[in-house]
């Protein structure tokens, strides 16, 4: 029995990836025994985050950065950073932003639920462009231009969600925003990889980029980073990190935390719920440097081969198998399943009943719209692959 079943909680089979909400990415061995290794030894986490700022600033080309409890807990540290920067009262006050800048601007277009992450800060969002190809009312995307017409008195910066399909151009928005010396923070939560995105997207001249530690990177499912320039690092450490001490004792490493800046000792920030343990800090410097090195790259020899093993397998069912192998070197094949007339009801209902199986199996359900359901070899070995292929022919059979 696993330690999940003893609980009552069954097993599933994640062919979904590395989603939060089944447990996101398998973490490799090392990755395991430097948490274990961490746990035995005690250290001031002031100290460690310093160390980590140290390593994953080597890693991404920036001043500093901060472990954090995942990508959307850097991005409410990034805007509490920014709206209070080493402000006392500020601080204190969060989320609670009257009578100082707390605006942030955001493409419509780029907004989703995790933005709520930079609202629970305190943060206003003002929502600047349209939508105009999905309403199909219109044929242009947001432009710079629209960001500079919303700059007014109570902007304190900028909120972009990258990706390789964002516009406008990062490096456009930020000359812009440079000009009238506001901050941009990026979420980037979701982009690696290619691995080159650690480094490229800080040096787009970011202030603040937020990673995901347990998406591809395959740290604890719990972290995340938060890296750019020191000041915001400095304010972004000192509301989250455990304030309990003397101000006359307290000795923050210089490099991580700016103590000139401060005119007292401050108390528990608005990210003090947000923790991260040196067990995780120590796992996901391990995983990102594994991330970095490329040590995950030969698995997708094996993972296509696990793919292959649900197409052969479905040749006898009316499902159209396409395997899609990005040529970038790095990032893993997907399965797509197209069932018959790409019928989204149909779509829906496989998906449902792949979750009702026993085991429970989670296909990717971002295009059941499209009469798609996609596997992700990530989180699968090549018995799980088997299941999967022999659940929906027996699901086929019955149709
Ligand atoms: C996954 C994701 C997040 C949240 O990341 P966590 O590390 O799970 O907190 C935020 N933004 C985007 C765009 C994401 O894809």
């Amino acid at each position: 029995m696993t330690i999940y079943e003893q609980l009552g909680v069954p097993r599933i089979i994640n062919a979904c990836g590395t989603v939060t909400r089944l447990g996101g990415a398998p973490m490799p061995a090392a990755v395991l025994d430097a948490f274990i290794e961490g746990a035995g030894h005690w250290v001031s986490l002031e100290q460690l985050q310093a160390a980590a700022s140290k390593r994953i600033a080597g890693h991404t080309g920036t001043e500093a950065a901060l472990v954090t409890s995942g990508a959307a807990a850097a991005l409410t540290l990034a805007a509490a950073a920014i709206m209070t920067d080493h402000d006392l009262g500020r601080m204190e006050r969060l989320p609670q932003t009257s009578g100082y800048a707390n605006e942030f601007i955001m493409a419509r277009e780029q907004r989703s639920g995790y933005d709520h992450a930079v609202r629970a800060a305190g943060a206003t969002l003002v929502e600047v462009g349209f939508n105009e190809i999905v309403s199909n009312a219109g044929v242009r995307r947001t432009e710079t231009w629209e960001y500079e017409a919303a700059i007014g008195e109570r902007t304190a910066g900028i909120l972009y969600c990258f990706s390789r399909h964002s516009a406008p151009p990062l490096n456009e928005v930020i000359e812009m925003a440079r000009g009238h010396s506001l901050p941009v923070i990026v979420d980037a939560a979701g982009e690696l990889p290619p691995r080159s995105n650690l480094r490229d997207i800080p040096a787009s001249g970011a202030d603040l980029v937020a990673f995901s530690g347990g998406k591809a990177i395959r740290g604890p499912q719990s972290t995340g980073v938060l890296c750019g320039r020191r000041r915001w690092i400095s304010a972004a450490a000192l509301q989250m990190l455990d304030m309990d001490d003397h101000f006359q004792l307290w000795d923050p490493p210089a490099e991580l935390i700016d103590r000139k800046k401060l005119t007292g000792h401050p108390r528990h920030g608005i990210g003090r719920g947000l923790k991260v343990s040196k067990e995780e800090i120590v796992a996901l410097l391990v995983a990102l440097d594994l991330f970095a090195g490329g040590a995950y790259d030969s698995e997708r020899v094996e993972q296509r081969e696990r793919l292959q093993t649900i197409v052969d397998q479905l040749q006898k069912t009316t499902i159209e198998c396409q395997i899609r192998d990005p040529d970038d070197g790095e990032s893993w094949p997907t399965l797509e399943l197209a069932v018959p007339q790409r019928d989204p009801q149909a779509a829906f209902a496989l998906c449902r009943q792949l979750r009702n199986g026993t085991p429970p199996i989670y296909v990717g359900h971002g295009r059941l719209h499209e009469g798609i359901l996609v596997v992700n070899p990530l989180c699968i070995d090549r018995d799980d692959a088997r299941l999967v292929a022999d659940q929906i022919v027996a699901i086929q059979s019955l149709v």
